[in-house]
């Protein structure tokens, strides 16, 4: 079911704009690859809609929703990675 809190998700800007997210060590997160809790396909990076928000210089905060086409559902994210973890792809800042 589709909630309210969705649907205002949905008219937000797409994820990636928010994308590289740098945190406070010099790592940085280059981009989120929403998964289809349903196909497990990866989502086009336009369909999956939301916020970033950052409480602490080496906290990001992901709450974001993605439609799969093939299977017209809705998948939502909420990621709280922060620069302690290496989970993600990192450079070195020049
Ligand atoms: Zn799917």
């Amino acid at each position: 079911m589709i909630t309210e809190r969705d649907n205002k998700l949905l008219t937000m800007n797409s994820i990636t704009s928010y994308f590289p997210i740098e945190f406070s060590n010099g790592a940085v997160w280059e981009e989120l690859d929403g998964e289809c809790k349903s196909c497990k396909n990866t989502l086009p990076r336009t369909m999956v809609r939301g916020l970033v928000s950052r409480p602490f210089p080496n906290v990001a905060v992901v709450d974001a929703v993605g439609v799969c086409d093939e299977c017209k559902l809705l998948t939502r994210y909420h990621l709280v990675p922060s620069d302690l973890t290496n989970r993600f792809k990192q450079r070195n800042l020049s």
